[in-house]
């Protein structure tokens, strides 16, 4: 008999726990929280730490009411990506065809050895990430991929099960709630109440013409997943990016303007970083804040051409920030995004481009990188940062979570 096509969900549990416990077992079995960019918020907790009542997101001061005795450690995101792609190349060691979708999450196709189950495949693979890294994950193997990721959801933690047993999975998905689905949060699983729709197992029986309807293409490809049918390929290259962007919170809110024209340059820099090594131009810019109080801005401009250039970007994010902007309100966060991506070789000289300002930007940009590749990150860069100094002072915030490469998702 052949074996039927599954599909395979591999998932670190609280995974920036799990790297610190790798490289400290003092932390283990005690409860952890690690904290995000300026140490303020929780953004990983371990189990001990979640059943005090921590909650991801929370403030480290409401944490350590809840949880006194717990140990709180800033994030290393150079770390965790070591053994990201460790666990990748373990995965890679059980199937050719896996898709790196998130820092610590995996699809793949599932390729047991002659005479090992799917049960065994999903065992041996959990087991050798915990013997070869000392990292726990959860492993669940389905008809799709849909289907993988919440049968591993539900196995956690360190779980290995597969599902390809109808009457299983029906049962699975009649226990669990519709927003476990990923891409029907809130709004959508709104949507969805007014016609009884609240579990897995309601979503897959609904009619599917409904389902479009009010979820759209996207809705009906998850309709056909949770019924057994592979619409959502593996990935094992990322597709091209549509679009790229650099940004986050600013740490303290500011009402300053200069605060806000350094957070500007910082996240125009990086940008330029990523642009760089995409080898694509910037057809148009976007530049977001979000404010304290709910508010949010939005700048957008095209450069006259598309563009890598630190002074030709700057010349256009300027009045984007400029339109983002609300007085006297305090920003929160800043995104700047990139979109209508241009490969570097297919791009036109700019007709009113001065040949010699143009060479001395690129020759700058090649310093700068030039500088930065051999001293250090940041260690060149403009002046307009200078207001940062806490930031660039703190090498936690050197390398970002989105400077991963390759992950399909964020
Ligand atoms: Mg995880």
């Amino acid at each position: 008999m052949r074996t039927p096509i599954a599909v395979g969900h591999l998932d670190a549990d609280c995974f920036y726990v799990s790297a610190e416990r790798v490289r400290d077992s003092f932390l283990e079995r005690k409860p952890v929280g690690v904290l995000g960019n300026q140490g303020a918020c929780v953004i990983a907790k371990s189990y001990e730490m979640k059943n005090a009542g921590v909650k991801t997101g929370e403030p480290i001061w409401e944490a350590r009411v809840k949880c006194p005795d717990g140990i709180y450690i800033k994030r290393d995101f150079r770390w965790y990506e070591v053994l990201s792609r460790c666990m990748f190349d373990i995965v890679r060691d059980f199937s050719t065809r896996v898709e790196y979708y998130s820092i610590d999450e995996f699809f793949f196709v599932a390729q047991p050895a002659r005479g090992q189950s799917l049960q065994d495949l999903a065992e041996a693979m959990r087991d050798k990430i915990m013997t070869n890294l000392g990292v726990p994950v959860t492993v669940g193997i389905a008809r799709t991929r849909t289907l993988a990721k919440l049968i591993s959801d539900s196995a956690k933690p360190f779980g290995a099960l597969a599902v390809l047993d109808r009457d299983a999975e029906t049962e699975l998905l009649a226990e669990r709630p519709v927003t476990e689905i990923t891409g029907i949060a809130g709004r959508r699983a709104k949507r969805l109440l007014p016609w009884n729709i609240e579990t897995c197992l309601d979503l897959a029986r609904a009619d599917r013409r409904l389902v479009r309807e009010l979820l759209t293409a996207s809705g009906e490809a998850l309709w056909w997943e949770l019924n057994g049918e592979a619409v959502t390929p593996i990935h094992p290259q990322r597709p091209a990016h549509k679009a790229l962007s650099r940004g986050g919170s600013l740490g303290e809110s500011t009402v300053d303007p200069i605060m806000l024209y350094a957070w500007l340059i910082r996240n125009l820099e990086r940008l330029i970083e990523e642009l760089e090594f995409h080898e694509v131009l910037a057809g148009r810019l976007t530049v977001w804040v979000a404010y304290r109080n709910g508010q949010a801005g939005v700048g957008q401009l095209n450069p006259t051409i598309p563009t890598d250039r630190f002074d030709l970007l700057l010349d256009v994010a300027r009045p984007c920030l400029r339109r983002a902007w609300v007085p006297r309100v305090a920003a929160s966060k800043m995104q700047i995004i990139a979109e209508h991506l241009v490969p570097k070789g297919q791009a036109q000289l700019g007709l009113f481009d001065k040949p010699e300002a143009a060479e001395r930007a690129v020759a700058v940009a090649r310093l700068k990188r030039e500088s930065n590749l051999r001293h250090g990150r940041f260690a060149l860069r403009s002046a307009g940062t200078l207001p940062l100094v806490s930031i660039y002072q703190d090498t936690a915030n050197e390398f970002d979570i989105c400077d991963i490469r390759g992950k399909s998702c964020f």
